[in-house]
């Protein structure tokens, strides 16, 4: 059977929440996901513990228990494991969707990598996970290179250049200087994000005071070499001895993707795409957005927290129709 009323492209929660509304209201659904289930939870970093507090990550109104009050990767994946077992989603892990064109009879043709298939409505649910926002400096194609941080332990006894202050960077460069590493950090602006987690924020400004890890302010990673790095700095440049750069500068949502299916985007910087706020659909009818891919590049205005509410205010719609 390919012939379906919705396909969910992602199986992030939200993704999964879009399917638990689906499921209340007896469509014929399935998620499309190019990973495993949650694979942009499954890709963070391993001992990373969320802003948000559990009951804020649940969905389908299925409690989170965890001991602390914020949980950690492991227990998400759990958690999210579990929604699965408890509703027994339709879903393809591992199939990436390819291409999405509406056809003269307004039925979506949803191609992938491994299949074809037909809905009256799709919800892109896909995220921004899968694409880091580069440096464009000269060495950035180097191996040592990295755009994303899983844990401490290669960095141990090595130098570490950190690029940012957001909370990946911050969590990345504590978590190297705590397993020995030499940690610098080179930072735009003049001060640390205020959007670093609250009981982070004091512990890496402390740390740099103290100077355990050594922080340029107001500076720019200018050039990449095998061993060393060149920052520019407002006293002028500065090279370091290098062994890895961890260049955690953000991640953006496949804007490319989105404009192949005719969805468009802001004409600003910030690509926001263009859809209704009360029922998430986009300029194309039948054609939803759910989750955080909806901010465009403004990566911060949605979270799990506060997009779940995309799953039922779109099914709600649909089964109006
Ligand atoms: C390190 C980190 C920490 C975060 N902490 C929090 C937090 O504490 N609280 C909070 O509320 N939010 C947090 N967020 C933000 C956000 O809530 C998460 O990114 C969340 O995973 C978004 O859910 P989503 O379902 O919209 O997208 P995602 O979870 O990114 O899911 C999208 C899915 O779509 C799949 N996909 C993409 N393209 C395709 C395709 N072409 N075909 C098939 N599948 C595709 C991906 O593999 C992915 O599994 C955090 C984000 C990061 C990066």
């Amino acid at each position: 059977m390919t012939d379906y009323d919705l396909i969910i492209v992602g199986g992030g929660p939200i993704g999964l929440a879009c399917a638990i509304e689906a499921q209340k209201k007896n469509l014929r659904y399935l998620i499309i996901e190019k990973g495993a289930i949650v694979n942009s939870i499954f890709n963070y970093p391993l001992y990373m513990t969320f802003f948000s507090t559990a009951e804020r990550l649940e969905i389908g109104d299925i409690p989170f228990n965890c001991l602390a009050p914020k949980p950690g990767r492991q227990e998400a994946l759990e958690y999210y494991r579990n929604i699965h077992r408890y509703f027994n989603f339709n879903i393809n892990l591992f199939e990436k969707v390819t291409g999405i064109q509406k056809n003269e009879n307004s039925i979506f043709e949803i191609t992938t990598n491994k299949n074809f298939y037909k809905s009256k409505n799709v919800i892109i649910a896909t995220g921004f996970y899968d694409i880091p926002i580069t440096m464009n400096v000269k060495g950035e194609e180097l191996p040592k290179v990295r755009h994303y941080y899983k844990e401490a332990h290669e960095y141990a006894f090595r130098n570490v250049l950190v690029v940012g202050a957001n909370n990946s960077s911050v969590d990345a460069a504590l978590e190297c200087w705590r397993k020995g590493a030499n940690v610098t950090m080179v930072i735009r602006k003049n001060e640390i994000n205020n959007r670093v987690k609250y009981w982070v924020k004091p512990d890496i400004e402390n740390r740099i005071a103290e100077g355990s890890i050594k922080a340029y302010f107001e500076s720019n990673i200018t050039e990449i070499k095998e061993n060393e790095v060149e920052i520019l700095t407002p006293n002028g440049k500065v090279t370091l001895e290098n062994d890895f750069v961890l260049a955690l500068t953000g991640y953006k949502p496949d804007l490319n993707f989105l404009e192949s299916i005719g969805i468009q985007l802001s004409n600003d910087e910030l690509k926001i795409p263009v859809y209704n706020m009360e029922t998430m659909e986009t300029n194309i009818e039948g054609l939803f957005l759910a989750g955080v891919v909806c901010g465009g590049m403004q990566t911060h205005k949605w979270f799990i927290e506060n997009s779940r509410i995309h799953a039922k205010m779109i099914l709600d719609y649909i089964a109006s129709k």
